[in-house]
């Protein structure tokens, strides 16, 4: 089943659109969606504009239904032969993306969301081929936030600013010169870890040997509740912050010694939902355009990519450089947007939609 769905994937993005259902306790019950096909058709209505004026259809790889299981078994095979993978959640804020990404609750496993089951895979597929390969398997986690880096994985789970991350677009040497003096300095302090003998690691995060599935479980939780620390409300910092796990698999044929390299980022996004400039001000309006900053940038990545054209504009947000090397190339990107079955929720979902519709 995993093979097939690999071969399927014929241009390197895939959208995949998810609907909520309606939550315990929510009287509404007239959902935006009117109809869902079997290949990825989706008509949603506009309930306050009458007949074909008020709907509008699309077309996706896929479509979830309210009712949809979490049973999704995304790419994960292409990331043990060597691709670079990136899984990212979009939508507004209460729209389903952490629901997805982690899931409601780790304990019971078809609760689990895209992270866990993707993990999962990645050991169980590597275990089928003993025999034939050795993999290494290292994991990190941060989270973006203003368009800094924090690292959820260390040991004291504070934020880590370098000042390279000014520098980046100067020019490509510029930043290498930077980044290594940089490093060295707090390497020699001991402020940071050695660097990984990795190029598709991010140098702000720290890395972490796994070797089966609990012990991702255990990180994640880890990084979760240095995602809370620090913040005074959690479900306000973490729709306002990108957070990113990127899973660094190194395999090697035992046979010909050759080895390959590749990685996986699963992205649970901030919010997508726009910020009315003219309540906002201080601090929020600045998280705000960082937001509005790095989601656009993604789309501008994402729709020059799916345009094949020649300049992508990785270096306009931080989240599009640590993303970089799982989007493009050979790298298979899977988007999974979010959408809102609430009325009230039209022009968000609206606006969902097109960020959709400029990736496919
Ligand atoms: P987001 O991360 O986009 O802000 P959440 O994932 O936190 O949104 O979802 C908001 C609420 O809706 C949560 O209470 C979550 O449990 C619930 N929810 C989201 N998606 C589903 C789903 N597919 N099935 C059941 N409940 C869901
Ligand atoms: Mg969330």
């Amino acid at each position: 089943k995993l093979h097939n769905e690999v071969q399927e994937l014929k241009g390197n993005i895939r959208v995949y659109c998810r609907i909520r259902p309606f939550l315990r306790g929510q009287k509404e019950k007239q959902s935006v969606v009117e109809y869902i096909g079997e290949n990825g058709e989706l008509i949603i209505v506009n309930p306050s504009k009458q007949g074909k004026e008020g709907r509008r259809s699309f077309k996706f790889n896929k479509v979830y239904n309210p009712a949809a299981t979490q049973d999704i078994q995304p790419l994960i095979q292409s990331v043990l032969d060597g691709y670079n993978v990136c899984i990212f959640a979009y939508g507004q804020t209460g729209s389903g993306k952490t629901y997805t990404m982690t899931g409601p609750d780790k304990a019971t496993e078809e609760n689990w969301g895209v992270n866990y089951r993707a993990l999962n895979d990645i050991f169980r597929i590597s275990q089928t081929r003993v025999n034939t390969f050795t993999y290494e398997i290292t994991v990190q986690m941060m989270e973006i936030y203003n368009e800094q880096v924090r690292d959820l994985l260390s040991s004291d789970g504070s934020p880590r600013k370098y000042p390279f991350i000014y520098c980046m677009t100067i020019s490509d040497l510029h930043i290498t010169c930077i980044w290594v003096t940089v490093f060295l300095d707090l390497h020699t302090l001991g402020i940071v870890s050695a660097p990984q003998p990795n190029g598709l690691a991010v140098p702000e995060a720290s890395m972490h040997t796994v070797n089966k599935t609990s012990d991702v479980l255990n990180l994640m939780d880890i990084g979760l509740r240095n995602r809370a620390r620090g913040s005074t409300a959690m479900n306000e910092r973490s729709s306002r912050s990108h957070s990113v796990v990127t899973i660094h698999v190194r395999g090697m044929d035992i046979k010909s010694g050759s080895s390959m390299r590749s990685s996986l980022h699963l992205v649970d996004l901030a919010g997508s939902e726009r910020v009315d400039r003219s309540e906002v001000t201080g601090d929020r309006l600045k998280e705000a355009q960082h937001i509005n900053k790095s989601l656009s940038a993604l789309g501008d990545v994402i729709y020059a990519l799916a345009q094949k054209n020649a300049h992508v504009p990785y270096r306009n947000s931080k989240l599009t450089q640590v993303l970089q090397i799982s989007l493009g190339g050979q790298a298979k990107t899977l988007m999974f947007v979010h959408l809102n079955p609430e009325v009230g929720s039209h022009s968000e979902n609206t606006s969902t939609l097109k960020f959709a519709e400029r990736a496919s």
